[in-house]
């Protein structure tokens, strides 16, 4: 069998036994993939300070279906900058459960790998924002191909127009004919979460306050649906963005 060499961010890690620890992994050449790090408790000269969640890592391992075996990891960057500050570590640490929780395993997603990396160099020298946040979810979202509707209504396909949308409870975005009651979507709003998904750059897109606050809500939900299960990182972050 022979050993990939590997580009990852560590997503997790759990403790097995007394020596040893499962970590799941972001690689830009198999997607997301879980291995067994021998060794990884009992000793540290094999992995070092590497199997950090969020660190950027160069990895060899040996890839199986279900668990891989992690046979070497090397430090890219564990984003010093990032660690100094909680908010930061709260949005980094929430970036990883993200992706732990909606990306298939064994299956490669570079442009997402490439979105991430550009989250976590921001933050390693600004500020954790929500600006940055949002455009990360609609950006995954998109790539995942969970994008919500954001030009036609999700029932009837009329496109929305300056009325806006509107967000009924458990629904999708739709028009003002197809439901009455829901959160509004104004246009402006529509319009900016399509704007982040036309760059792969943080910062370009403003949010201004009512967008961030609809948006938000419209990407929660969307996000929500598709964990599956309440994010654990998610409390932290909403403690930090208070
Ligand atoms: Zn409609």
């Amino acid at each position: 069998m022979h050993t990939d060499k590997l580009q990852a961010f560590v997503l997790s890690t759990l403790d097995y036994g007394d020596s040893d620890r499962i970590v799941s992994l972001f690689t830009l050449e198999q997607g997301r993939v879980r291995a067994f790090a021998r060794g990884a408790r009992k000793s540290r000269k094999r992995f070092g300070a590497a199997l950090e969640t969020f660190a950027r890592i160069e990895a060899q391992a040996r890839i199986k279906d279900g668990l891989s075996s992690l046979q070497q990891a090397d430090i890219i960057t564990i984003y010093p900058g990032i660690r100094a500050d909680l908010a930061r570590i709260a949005h980094a640490l929430y970036a990883c459960e993200l992706v732990d929780a909606l990306t298939p395993e064994g299956h490669p997603l570079p442009r997402l790998y490439r979105l991430v990396a550009a989250w976590l160099d921001r933050m390693e020298t600004e500020a954790a924002v929500e600006d940055d946040r949002r455009f990360f979810e609609i950006n995954l979202l998109n790539i995942l191909g969970y994008r919500p509707a954001l030009e036609n209504c999700g029932r009837c396909d009329a496109p929305f127009g300056p009325a806006g949308a509107l967000l009924p409870n458990g629904d999708e975005p739709v028009c003002h004919s197809c439901a009455t009651t829901g959160k509004p979507l104004a246009a402006t709003t529509l319009k900016t979460l399509r704007a982040c998904l036309g760059t792969g750059r943080f910062g370009l897109v403003p949010f201004p306050d009512e967008t961030l606050s609809q948006a938000g809500g419209l990407l929660d939900h969307a996000l929500a649906a598709h964990a599956g299960r309440r994010l654990k990182s998610l409390e932290f972050l909403q403690q930090m963005s208070a």
